[in-house]
This record gives C-alpha cells, sequence and structure tokens, in this order.
C-alpha cells in the first residue's frame, strides 16, 4: 500500500462524486448561505432589543445575565428513600410487536430520563437502538391522546366503564357473537392468559392480530417445508461466511442488536476468523453497507438468486432434497464467478455458516433457504430452530395477512358488531387493496385504544388514552425465550388504560393490570418476585426444536418465479419511525435515514440509470401508480440502488398524526397489496411536473474531499501491518507553541472502531437523551441547523454498478492542539487537565469562531432558542410545531436529563465526553477512596451500541482497553496532517473480500 496521491480513488458523499452546484457552494463556508440569516425582520429586532435588556441585567446578574429566571420548589415532605439530586435505575422491557429487549430506566425524582439497555437481558444485552432511546419521548409527547372520548367529544371513564359492562353483558347472552378483539403482535403471557379466558367465556368472539411489519411469509415458507410452526434466527457470532439476500439484519430485522454485536464480533482482521458478508440486494440497505461483496439485483431477481444458488449447490452435490427438483428459477441473475465465489465459501465452511432472507422474499424463496441452510449443516448451528412462542393460542400463529383479510371480510359481511382496538393504525397500515378504511366503518362500535389519535381513532366511537410502557404493568417473553417484566417507572400521566385492562372488563374478575400479572408469576415467592422487578428478567425458558423436511413442501406450479417485468417497488420499514408509529416523534424525524441521509422525509429511491430513464431528477415529484392504487412522492437518487427497482419506506405521509409528524413524506402502504405487500412489480412512474425539496444532511459539514476513512483489506492488512498509519503522508508536525503534556491523573481518550461500525444511528439518538439535544425542523435542517453533536458520515466509492458504502461516527475529538480553543475571544472553549475540550456555556457571546476554525465541524451553535423558540420568528406554516415545543404542559422538559445545562440561543455546543458520567464515577470513587475502573465509565454513545464499536476510558492507565487499541496498527487519527493531537482515534475498516472476486482498489 502506498500514501494517499492524486490517483487514490477516494470515499466521497454522492454530490462529492457528481462535484454538484450544492456541493460547490458548501465547499468554502462552515455554514451554508442562510445558516446564519435571521428569517424575518421582527426576530432580528426582537433580537436586538433583547440584548439591550440584556445589558442592562448584566451588571445586576454577572456573566450569567442570559439566563432565564425560573423558581424551584423544595418538596414540603419528601419521599422516603429519595436521595436528592441521585438517579435511581429501574428494569422494565420494551417491545414493538415481536421485537422486545430489556432496558434500565434511568428516574430523577420520579420522572424517567434516560433508557439504557439492560445487561441482563440476553436479547439484548444492554444495547438499545435508536427508536428504543427515543422511546422515552413518546411518554411526555405533549400530542398524546390525554381524555376518553366519545363520537369525537370528551367524555368520562364511568361513562367508558359503564359501556364496557353493557358489552360484555350483552355478549355473555349471544356468547360474544359479533365481538373482535384486534390486538398488534405481543408477547405477553398474561395478555395471552387473559385472551385465553376471554376466548373461553365468549367461544363466537374473534381474536385478531395484526402486524404489518411482519415475517409472514418466513413462517409460511417454514411451514410448508417441515409442517411445523416454527422461525429461525441465528448466531452470527459462529459464522464464518454469511449470504444475505435482501435481509436487513443488521438495520431493521428482529433482534438487530443483538445480530450486530455478535456479527462485529467477527469483525476483527487480526483474528484470524474475521466474517466475510455477501449482501444481495434492490436497495442498500445497512446489512449492505457492510458487506465485504454486494450484488444490487431487482427484487424479483434476488429471488430468483435464491434458486439459483440452491440449484448449484445440488448439482454440485453440496446439499440435496427433493423439494428442490421442483424449483424453477426464471433466470441467473447471478454470475457465475459471483456464483461460484459463494458456493466455494459455503462449502468449505459448512456449519459454519448463514443465508437469510428478507421478508419481501416469497415464502417459497424462503423455504428454499431453509432447505441450504438444513443441506450445508448450519440449522442448530449457526441457525436456530425456535417454536412460535404461545402457538396454543391460534390467533398468534395464524399469519398477520390472513389475520386482516379475514377481518375485513367479516366486516364487509356486517359481521361485526364491537371492535375493539387494542393499540395500532390499521386503517393506514392495512394493504390498500382491503379497503380497510371503508370496510371498518360497517362495525356498529369501534373502541380503539391508542397512546395518539391517528387514522383509525378518526373513524372510532370511543378512543381511549392507552398507557405508554412506561406507565405499566405488563410482562414479555422475547423470542428467544427470555421472559421480564414490565412494571411502571411513572404514574399514568393521562390515566389511561392497558390492553390488558380491556379485556378484563369482558372477565368477571376485573382485575388490576398488576395483579394480572402478578398472578401470572405467582408461583414464585415474594423475594423471587422482588428479585425479577430488580433484574427485570424472571427466568430464560427453552424455544428451540428440531424439524425436518417434508418431502411434499411446495404446491405444483407454486415454487416457479415469474419474470418480472417493468419497474419494480420495494416497500420497508423505515430506519426511524418504523411503520409510522413513531411519526410524532421529533428524535427520530430528524434522525437521518442511515442510508439517504434524508430528515423528515421518505422519498421513492431510484438509482441514477433508471431515474435518467424516466427522465426525473432530485425532488421532482412523481406519480407512482400500482394497478388501481396511486400516490405521488418526491425522487432521491441513491448510488447503489438497483437499475429499474423503485424503493420506498413505510410510515409516512400520514393523515392523522401530531404536531411534530403533521406532513412528512409519501404513504407507501396506500399502494401495498395483501399478494405481496412489500414487494410490486409493473409500477408505473410518471413525472408530475411540480417539484418537493427533500432536507438531507448529507453534505453538511463535509470534509472538503480529505482522506477521513481509511480502509483496507485483511489481507493488505496483514502484508503491510503499518500502512494504514502511512496512508496520509505529512511533513514533520511542529507547534508553534509550547505543547501542554497530559502525564498525570486521568487522561480521557476514545477509540471508534470503523470496521465495526454499522452506521445504525443508535449512538445520535443515545447522546440526544443524555445531553439535552434539541430538535430543529425539516426548515432548519435545510439551513445546516440541526444540532446533533455525534453525526454519521456516510462515504461511498465505486462505480454506478459497484458502490460500495461506509459509514464514520464524528464527534468532537477533544484535540489537544484545539484550533477553536486559540480563536475564542472570550475563553469560552478551553482544555481541561483531564484533556477534554470543555465549553463554559456562560461564557459563549457567539462568535462562532470556533466553529469556523473546526477542522472536523463538530461544533453546534444554537441559532434559536430551539428548546422554547420565539414563535415571532417561525414562519407561519410549521408554527404548530414550535408551540408544540412551548407547551405550556412542559411534559417534552420532563425528559431532560438534570446533570446536563438546558443551552440556549446564542450559544455554541459540541460533545462533551459526556463529563457528567465522568464527575458522577469521579466522586463515587471518591467517596469509595479507590481508583475509576476500566470500563466504570461509559458515554451515552458507548452504552448503546451494539457493535461495541466506540470504547472510552483512561489513556494512561496502559491496561486499560482504550489504550490498548490506541497501540494498534489500525489507529489512525482524523486529519493527521494539521496536529490535531485528537483524544478521539480510529481504527481502520477492513474488508475481507473473496480472493476472485475484484474489489474496489482504495485505501482512505
Ligand atoms: S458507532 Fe453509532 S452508528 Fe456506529 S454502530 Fe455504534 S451506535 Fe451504530
Amino acid at each position: 500500500m502506498s500514501p494517499l496521491n492524486q490517483e487514490t480513488p477516494m470515499w466521497k458523499s454522492e454530490s462529492e462524486r457528481n462535484q454538484t452546484k450544492e456541493y460547490q457552494e458548501n465547499l468554502h463556508r462552515e455554514f451554508p448561505v442562510d445558516a446564519s440569516v435571521l428569517e424575518d425582520p421582527i426576530s432580528r429586532r426582537t433580537f436586538i432589543k433583547l440584548m439591550g435588556a440584556s445589558a442592562a441585567l448584566a451588571g445586576l446578574a454577572g456573566c450569567s445575565f442570559r439566563r432565564p429566571v425560573k423558581n424551584i420548589y423544595p418538596y414540603a415532605k419528601s419521599p422516603e428513600d429519595l436521595v436528592p439530586g441521585k438517579t435511581v435505575y429501574y428494569a422494565t422491557t420494551v417491545s414493538l410487536g415481536e421485537d422486545v429487549a430489556g432496558v434500565l430506566a434511568e428516574s430523577f425524582e420520579g420522572r424517567p430520563i434516560k433508557l439504557e439497555g439492560n445487561p441482563l437481558h440476553a436479547s439484548n444485552k444492554g444495547f438499545l437502538k435508536a427508536w428504543q432511546q427515543a422511546s422515552i419521548l413518546e411518554l411526555y409527547d405533549p400530542d398524546r391522546l390525554k381524555t376518553i372520548m366519545f363520537k369525537k367529544q370528551n367524555s368520562s371513564k364511568e361513562s367508558l366503564e359503564e359501556w364496557l359492562v353493557e358489552m360484555a353483558s350483552s355478549s355473555k347472552e349471544n356468547k360474544g357473537e359479533g365481538l373482535y378483539i384486534l390486538t398488534e403482535a405481543q408477547l405477553s403471557p398474561t395478555f395471552f392468559k387473559v385472551a385465553q379466558d376471554f376466548q373461553k367465556k365468549y367461544p363466537k368472539a374473534s381474536v385478531v392480530r395484526y402486524e404489518p411489519i411482519n415475517e409472514d411469509n418466513l413462517r409460511e415458507g417454514l411451514f410448508q417445508v417441515t409442517g411445523q410452526h416454527i422461525r429461525t434466527r441465528y448466531n452470527f457470532a459462529k459464522a464464518n461466511i454469511i449470504v444475505s439476500f435482501g435481509s436487513d439484519f443488521l438495520g431493521t430485522d428482529i433482534g438487530n442488536e443483538i445480530y450486530t454485536n455478535q456479527f462485529s464480533k467477527r469483525r476483527d482482521p487480526d483474528s484470524d476468523t474475521m466474517n466475510r458478508l455477501y449482501a444481495i440486494e434492490s436497495r442498500f440497505s445497512v446489512t449492505g453497507g457492510k458487506a465485504d461483496h454486494r450484488f444490487p439485483l431487482k427484487p424479483s431477481q434476488v429471488e430468483a438468486a435464491v434458486y439459483q444458488l440452491a440449484k448449484r449447490l445440488q448439482d454440485k452435490g453440496i446439499i440435496s432434497s427433493s423439494l428442490l427438483n421442483a424449483v424453477t428459477a426464471s433466470e441467473e441473475p447471478l454470475t457465475a464467478k459471483q456464483c461460484d465465489a459463494i458456493i466455494d465459501d459455503l462449502s468449505s465452511n459448512k456449519g459454519q455458516s448463514i443465508i437469510a432472507g428478507g421478508a419481501q422474499l416469497s415464502p417459497t424463496a424462503q423455504g428454499v433457504i431453509f432447505i441450504i441452510n438444513q443441506g450445508l449443516n448450519n440449522t442448530g448451528n449457526t441457525v436456530i430452530v425456535d417454536k412460535l412462542p404461545f402457538s396454543d393460542a391460534e390467533f398468534n400463529t395464524k399469519s398477520s395477512l390472513k389475520s386482516i383479510q379475514d377481518l375485513a371480510k367479516d366486516l364487509d359481511a356486517g359481521l361485526v358488531k364491537t371492535l375493539i382496538i387494542l393499540g395500532g393504525n390499521p386503517v393506514y397500515t392495512a394493504p390498500a387493496d382491503l379497503a380497510f378504511d371503508q370496510k371498518i366503518t360497517k362495525a356498529h362500535h369501534i373502541l380503539h385504544l391508542t397512546l395518539f389519535e391517528n387514522e383509525t381513532s378518526q373513524v372510532s366511537t370511543w378512543v381511549v388514552p392507552r398507557n405508554h410502557y412506561l406507565e405499566s404493568w405488563s410482562d414479555a417473553q422475547s423470542l428467544d425465550g427470555v421472559q421480564s417484566i414490565v412494571q411502571p417507572v411513572i404514574e399514568p400521566l393521562y390515566g389511561g388504560f392497558q390492553d390488558i385492562d380491556m379485556l378484563s372488563y369482558f372477565l368477571d374478575k376485573q382485575d388490576k393490570a398488576y395483579d394480572l400479572v402478578r398472578s401470572t408469576w405467582a408461583k414464585g415467592s415474594d423475594k423471587s418476585w422482588k428479585e425479577s422487578l430488580h433484574n427485570g428478567i424472571i427466568q430464560t425458558v427453552s424455544t428451540q426444536t428440531t424439524v425436518s423436511i417434508k418431502d411434499n413442501g411446495f404446491t405444483a406450479g407454486a415454487e416457479k418465479t415469474q419474470k418480472a417485468s417493468g419497474l419494480e417497488l420495494l416497500l420497508y420499514p423505515s430506519y426511524s419511525i418504523h411503520d409510522g408509529r413513531f411519526a410524532n416523534n421529533g428524535w427520530l424525524q430528524e434522525l437521518s435515514d442511515p442510508i439517504t441521509k434524508l430528515t423528515w422525509d421518505n422519498a421513492l429511491i431510484l438509482s441514477k440509470a433508471t431515474a435518467k430513464s424516466l427522465n426525473v431528477d432530485l425532488h421532482d415529484m412523481v406519480t407512482v401508480t400500482n394497478g388501481s392504487h396511486s400516490i405521488e412522492a418526491s425522487v432521491y437518487i441513491q448510488p447503489g440502488q438497483a437499475n429499474q427497482t423503485a424503493a420506498l419506506s413505510l410510515g409516512y405521509g400520514r393523515k392523522k398524526v401530531g404536531r411534530v409528524g403533521d406532513k412528512t413524506g409519501f404513504n407507501g402502504f396506500a399502494l401495498s397489496t395483501t399478494q405481496s405487500p412489500y414487494y410490486l412489480s409493473g409500477i408505473s412512474i410518471k413525472k408530475t411536473g411540480k417539484t418537493y425539496k427533500l432536507a438531507t444532511t448529507q453534505e453538511h459539514w463535509s470534509l472538503e474531499g480529505r482522506p477521513v476513512y481509511r480502509f483496507s483489506t485483511v489481507e493488505d492488512y496483514k502484508n503491510h501491518p503499518h500502512a494504514i498509519k502511512e496512508m496520509v503522508e505529512h511533513p514533520p508536525l511542529i507547534s508553534s507553541w509550547d505543547e501542554k503534556k497530559y502525564t498525570e491523573g486521568n487522561q480521557w481518550g476514545m477509540v471508534i472502531d470503523l470496521s465495526k461500525c454499522s452506521g445504525c444511528n443508535a449512538c445520535i439518538t443515545a447522546c440526544q437523551a443524555e445531553n439535552n439535544i434539541p430538535i430543529v425542523g425539516k426548515k432548519e435542517v435545510m439551513n445546516s441547523r440541526e444540532m446533533h453533536w455525534i453525526r454519521i458520515d456516510r462515504y461511498f466509492i465505486g462505480d454506478d454498478n459497484n458502490t460500495e458504502m461506509v459509514h464514520q461516527p464524528v464527534t468532537c475529538l477533544q484535540c489537544e492542539m484545539a484550533p477553536c480553543e486559540q480563536v475564542c475571544p472570550v475563553a469560552a472553549t478551553t482544555h481541561s487537565e483531564e484533556g477534554l475540550n470543555e465549553m463554559t456555556y456562560n461564557r459563549c457571546v457567539g462568535t462562532r469562531y470556533c466553529a469556523n476554525n473546526c477542522p472536523v465541524k463538530v461544533r453546534r451553535f444554537n441559532f434559536f432558542d430551539f428548546h422554547q423558540r420565539n414563535p415571532q420568528s417561525v414562519p407561519k406554516e410549521r408554527k404548530h410545531f414550535f408551540d408544540y415545543m412551548r407547551e405550556p404542559d412542559k411534559t417534552v422538559q420532563m425528559q431532560f436529563n438534570p446533570d446536563v445545562t438546558v443551552r440556549m440561543r446564542g450559544v455554541m455546543e459540541k460533545c462533551t465526553y459526556c463529563v457528567q458520567r465522568i464527575n458522577e464515577v469521579k466522586f463515587t470513587a471518591k467517596n469509595e477512596e479507590r481508583a475509576i475502573r476500566d470500563g466504570e465509565i461509559k458515554t451515552a454513545c458507548e452504552q448503546t451500541c451494539a457493535a461495541e464499536a466506540i470504547v472510552f476510558g483512561n489513556i494512561l492507565d496502559p491496561e486499560s482497553a482504550v489504550s490498548k487499541l490506541k497501540k494498534h496498527n489500525r489507529d489512525y487519527h482524523l486529519l493527521a496532517e494539521l496536529n490535531l493531537k485528537p483524544r478521539t482515534s480510529y481504527l481502520a475498516g477492513i474488508r475481507n473480500p473473496h480472493p476472485s472476486l475484484a474489489v474496489v482498489e482504495s485505501k482512505a
């Protein structure tokens, strides 16, 4: 490997590769043109007036003159066990459908302020993903439903209870005929117990389960080939070779945080056992970004590639199954070379490989994948077969699509008298061909239990506030068998109900949720119950089973893939707002998509060639039509997207949502069908002539084409272990002043391993929750005013047909030779004795010299009072959004971390290495008269990162994990040529390509 030179290809953003006008304009500016411009004269005048008033107060209040005065009230009578200023952690459980994770809720004086993963819970081992981190914001969302509504008018608990008792008594007489319960997928043992009691009592009633993002095709495919109700999960820690057919196991699949953890443990190039990932997919996914080889194909071709591989493996005698004889591939999209490389790897790693399929694959393809895994001896080793939990409840084994289809049929036939909907939003999420929004109106009574008013509430007779999980008593059993407790960490803010409360009205004993949960686990002693509450875990039960393949699994004809014609469309869950349930969560709306970097909207993603063939460009509005259904959407052009394939994330374009999620994006559910909810072929795309501007962060904080991402292949790295450090050539680094030596006490530092980081964004949300970081809204994102202290840069390399993607988290590097400190006229940013680049907010006068002098562009300026913005300065069309921020009941502010200053307008802010966490551990260690242990301080980003890509600690301690990593051959400094002496360094990203396949030859 040689140092970088003019000819060496480098990782670049898409606009940089194309040298767009926008990129050129931004290149030489710290902030885009509008970033420093106030939007209207009133706010400018108000600002000057405020400054005048502030200056007059300066003599009275000294350096804190700009701080608003707030009154505080002490406890009249302090609660027992409360230590003022100390936070307490409670263990509980968060679920989304069947995705279950253990959580520790940090509570300050009775209000939960931050979530961390529960390390005792085997399903997530202490790591949380972005939506799990952000779920705390839902609790305090001022747009939550607060009152019981009957026919759109406020009602009372008494009236609701009267109605429920009446319904229960009339249902008793007819054994529940016409009574339907519609629930989301859930895995609460208590819920199933109550549901069973309900079904016994009302044998003619129906319980229906519908989850819009589901594994129906996987389960159906497994049922076809085994005759059993099972699902598969993976152990990536044991897999040397992984072949993904459209699976996003590192991104959106159930259990992706534990998969990320297992996968990243095998991305160590020094270990001799680094894994290899092949991703065959239609859109760039988080998983595809980590692939050593990625083959972009149309969705129909991805499916054909499954059959192609199965056939080739069978022809070579590596696997055999009579079932495969029935399968015919419509085409062979993988080249012989690609196929040979995969087969070579799979045949030499029997029992140590994984074939994974995405949710959009047909049941037949899912079945074939299972046959391949079985034939390669992976099943039982890397592929675990689990029984479906609660399979004795018929409604739980029936597919989501079949369930909602049958319900729609019954609605249409007028069979549904009373429909009780427990959460969810089927009117928005049901496939378009069901016309569920019209059929549901045929029910006589609809009760919707919901956290927020949504499209389904609008057609409901009763709309009832649902408790947030942090306000609820319940339990859960994860798909891998961990049984855990859901316990409330705050009194319900709006006195709502839980799912089991609703069912218990129909049972004789109207037990409260706590009693029901307690009785589920009654066999345990009080001591073990208390232990469960303390640890969050009750027990782990075995879920594994063994199955064999049937001889007659596939029905004749079903196995043949049709060669799809024309344009194809892939619908997939949003990385931020999932199926739309988090549409009103500002943290998630503003979290840029890991691939497109879009915020506040989704978009119709096309490849450059496809966009050209359709004569459309970025921001063009198009009409997308599937049969009789069509939507309009804005176009986004994405490298790595398969040609003739459009992709649209789900969850956007909602019609009834709170003030944050209003008017965001385009609704993919309006195109989906029951036959194939995530994949459509033969769609048409037509330009409308209108445009819709999307907000993307991809060009913000550009490092101007410098070689910031260093990478290599395993082979190169092993042959030239020192080459990473030598990649950037520079003259001897000489300081123009005496450098301070940091040789005593704790010296804090961080290492970020680019081989492990998947770009999942969880660290951004954890940092936002921990450090009271505001959201700014779409318009301000377009002005480059987003406030995140960590950003994940995303770069591409290669040509349009062979694009690779990488992610690089960038935050304040805490440079010892910090350029920001040299230019601050009021010494608001200075260096601590422990090597932290500190911000003294009270001193900052907002000149922004520091931001202009920061070469890595990690300083964020609070242009407006983003936590409580002056509404006069807000454009009318977004005013409701900022009214939301200023809600009089201030519930959003209940989430604020009291250990972190809430910054105001005119202040520069940036990462502090979570100095409040450092100080807390320092005080504890001092009180206990001991040294701080390595790993005892975890920054918020480090704590949540499932890839364990971030390591923080004392760099003076030679035994600390961070010190050892800093001695690594892969360790390098960002912009090393500037002599910044950063405390945060990076380990180069290493890929592990198959020797016979070409890779993009780039080193940085
Ligand atoms: S560093 Fe951040 S983006 Fe990267 S894997 Fe960890 S949490 Fe995800």
